[in-house]
């Protein structure tokens, strides 16, 4: 569902991806994993184009994402994100949030926008925190309002970028066990974390990266348990 090919950056003198390849399957939960600084980040930004690659191809659920004939704003609509920062507007409620975007992005009307977006609270756990401002709630709930504002869209992609790194030890669980379920419903999902008990539970395939390269990838057991790589080996001692 996810075809990248080729996918170089540079940001003025510095070439932070050098010819990423990445393809994700329908329902297909892959890892990625690196060193600061590898370009992960960078990666997941360009396969929604928050970031424009300097190139290489990138399609997703069949749109040319860099073709400039491509409605860029109507193809960003299957893909759902999350960052390590929730950036839930403070004024709103949880449900308000949700509901803006329904409205915003989608143009449903209030009511039924309302609808969706209690249905997508249910689905993080958190119908009863629905009239709760983000300043009343922990930020592993805010966080969780976040993936519901995401999914609450329907994307057939979600991306997660650092989606725990930013809580307290102890409101992590309860972010990872959503994402698990969503991982159940048979939701495609890229994700980057450090949670490598996660990974090794819940993916399907971890990607290596180093230096604006994937530099090996394979199902968690082989990556984690068996690197090929001396840089895996060495990033993985490292981590564990
Ligand atoms: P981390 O694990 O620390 O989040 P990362 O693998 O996500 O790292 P990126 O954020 O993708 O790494 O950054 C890759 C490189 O690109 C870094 O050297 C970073 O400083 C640089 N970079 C990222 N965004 C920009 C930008 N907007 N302008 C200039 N340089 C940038
Ligand atoms: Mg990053």
């Amino acid at each position: 569902i996810v075809r990248a090919h080729g996918i170089h950056k540079h940001f003025g003198p510095l070439h932070v991806l050098r010819g990423v390849d990445l393809e994700v399957a329908e329902r297909e939960l892959v890892f990625v994993i690196g060193p600061s600084g590898s370009g992960k980040s960078t990666l997941l930004r360009c396969l929604n184009r928050l970031e424009e690659p300097s190139g290489g191809r990138i399609e997703v659920d069949g749109i040319d994402m860099l073709d400039r004939k491509t409605d860029i704003n109507r193809a960003r609509q299957r893909i759902g994100m999350v960052f390590q920062s929730f950036n839930l507007y403070p004024h709103m409620t949880a449900l308000g949030n949700v509901a803006l975007a329904l409205r915003k992005v989608l143009g449903l009307p209030r009511g039924e926008a309302g609808a969706r977006a209690r249905a997508a609270l249910d689905r993080v756990h958190l119908a009863d925190r629905a009239g709760h401002y983000p300043g009343q709630l922990s930020g592993g709930q805010q966080q969780r309002v976040a993936i519901a504002r995401a999914i609450a869209l329907e994307p057939r992609v979600m991306l997660f970028d650092e989606p725990t790194s930013a809580l307290d030890p102890e409101l992590v669980g309860g972010v990872l066990q959503v994402m698990r379920e969503l991982r159940e419903s048979g939701m495609t999902m890229v994700v980057v974390s450090h949670e490598m008990g996660f990974a090794r539970a819940a993916a399907d395939r971890v990607v290596f990266m180093d230096h604006g390269l994937v530099v090996e990838e394979g199902p968690p057991e082989a990556v984690f348990g068996a690197p090929r790589e001396e840089r895996t080996r060495a990033f993985i001692r490292q981590i564990d």
